[in-house]
């Protein structure tokens, strides 16, 4: 089966790359130079077989106007030459999975959580910015696979790389609060999700890609404190969060509590539902 990851160059794509090319399949990962003018991306989506969309810029900096316009064009106008490249090919890609991410859902908490039934957005930019990219991943085939996903947690990336530099200093603690929830996965069941989902052709539409147990900041800080022997007394109030990321904040303090009900539903499970299991593996195996 031949595969192409679209953005697959950052901490999701190069693990699903290394993950499907393990299983045999034919892999070819491009990152931003695919949407550069003058390059010919029609003919490389020529003949492939399942096509994921995964760029878009990191949303975890701290966020200018400028920068927000980058976090929403390197989505939507990503996507719609994107769809002007699949129209100029003679044999488009069969499937077509699309990242989105648990931002598009309005706020919740773990004792209310939300699922794929939920079609109200969030409001806020993580809402806006959601919607119009799956607006925009929509338009790309007819029975598209939107995967949103929570926050990857795995080795040497993404957000846990971020978070990791405090605790392992003994200075972790509650941010903004920690009543805020938490929803993850482990980059082990995001890759075997998407094995899942590529396993059969007939399923389309949202799934989220979240562990079945979210956890509040608080709990997640205790168990990652923990995990690395390490007190967890030092709080990071909301105002120095402000300070530090402006509005970007919004990643840390936005409370989402999202199950995996269409996985599950389909007969899916997680290696890591817990996150005391998802992170021992992550920082100890
Ligand atoms: P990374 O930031 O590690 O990688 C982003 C990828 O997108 C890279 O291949 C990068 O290419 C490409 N890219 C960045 N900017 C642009 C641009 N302006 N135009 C075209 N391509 C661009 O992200 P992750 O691997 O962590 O995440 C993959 C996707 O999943 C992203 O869309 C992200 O928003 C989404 N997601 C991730 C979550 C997480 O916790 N990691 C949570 C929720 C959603 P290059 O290497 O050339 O810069």
């Amino acid at each position: 089966m031949k595969v192409m990851i679209l953005g697959g160059t950052g901490f999701v794509g190069r693990y699903l790359e290394a993950d499907l090319l393990e299983q045999g399949f034919d892999v070819k990962v491009y990152g931003r130079e695919a949407f550069q003018d003058g390059f010919d991306l029609s003919s490389c989506l020529e003949n492939q077989d399942l096509l994921i969309m995964l760029a878009g810029e990191n949303i975890g900096r701290r966020w200018s106007k400028s920068y927000k316009t980058a976090l929403l064009e390197s989505r939507t106008i990503t996507n719609q030459k994107l769809k002007q490249s699949l129209q100029a090919c003679q044999n488009p890609p069969k499937r077509i999975f699309s990242a989105s991410a648990i931002g598009f859902y309005p706020e919740s908490d773990c004792q209310h959580p939300v699922d794929e039934t939920c079609t109200k957005a969030g409001s806020g930019f993580l809402g806006e910015l959601s919607q119009q990219w799956e607006q925009a991943s929509l338009a790309l085939s007819p029975k598209p696979v939107i995967m949103r996903f929570g926050v990857v947690l795995g080795k040497n990336g993404g957000a846990l790389q971020k978070m990791l530099p405090p605790f392992r200093f003994g200075l972790g603690g509650p941010v903004a609060g920690g009543q805020q929830c938490f929803s993850w996965i482990h980059i082990e069941d995001l890759a075997r999700a998407v094995n899942y989902l590529i396993d059969y052709p007939e399923f389309s539409g949202v799934f989220n890609l979240t562990s079945p147990n979210p956890v509040t900041n608080r709990v997640f800080g205790q168990c990652l404190a923990q995990t690395l022997n390490r007190p967890f007394w030092l709080p990071l109030p909301e105002f120095q969060l402000k300070l530090m990321f402006g509005e970007g904040a919004q990643v840390l303090t936005h409370s989402s509590a999202v199950l995996p009900r269409a996985l599950l539903e389909k007969g899916f499970y997680f290696l890591y539902p817990k996150i005391d299991g998802a992170l021992q593996q992550i920082l100890h195996d």
